[in-house]
């Protein structure tokens, strides 16, 4: 996609940090870390988010994510590590070229709050919800 950042960051027109590439992913250093290691896993085929990827592609870039992130373990034995992905400006996406964040996480002083007030559902509910879902694959 021509207009697309991380498309040139794939094809080099953009500079990036790169940490790995194979035939369908590339992986690179985000630009502003969360913490120490922040990586961006990406797709080389330009799909927009989750909503647009397909199995193919999703299989791929899976595939790698333990590699890289067993890496960056490797590299600064973090503690713990979050996967993160946003779909959707209200969801958080600022990059539309879908990306899978890779945030190793240190301890409770590095400076990132991770988390969402809980709320109880009736399992009744839970179950329509699930049905509703369901309907739709
Ligand atoms: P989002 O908010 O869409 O989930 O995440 C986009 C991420 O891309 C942000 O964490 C941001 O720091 C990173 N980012 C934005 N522009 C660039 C760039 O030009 N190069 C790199 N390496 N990262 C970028
Ligand atoms: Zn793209």
């Amino acid at each position: 996609m021509n207009d697309c950042l991380f498309c040139k960051i794939i094809n080099g027109d953009i500079p990036s940090t790169k940490v790995y590439e194979d035939e369908h992913v590339y992986a690179f250093m985000d630009i502003m870390p969360l913490t120490k290691g922040h990586t961006l896993l990406i797709p080389k085929k330009h799909c927009k988010d989750l909503f647009e990827m397909s199995e193919d592609v999703a299989s791929n870039l899976y595939r790698a994510a333990p590699k890289v992130a067993n890496a960056i373990k490797a590299a600064f034995e973090p503690v713990g590590l979050n996967t993160v992905n946003n779909n959707g400006a209200a969801a958080g996406q600022t990059v539309f070229h879908y990306h899978l964040h890779l945030i190793p996480r240190y301890d409770e002083t590095d400076g990132l709050k991770v988390g969402w007030e809980t709320k109880n559902f009736e399992m009744s509910e839970l179950a329509e919800t699930a049905e509703q879902i369901k309907a739709n694959l």
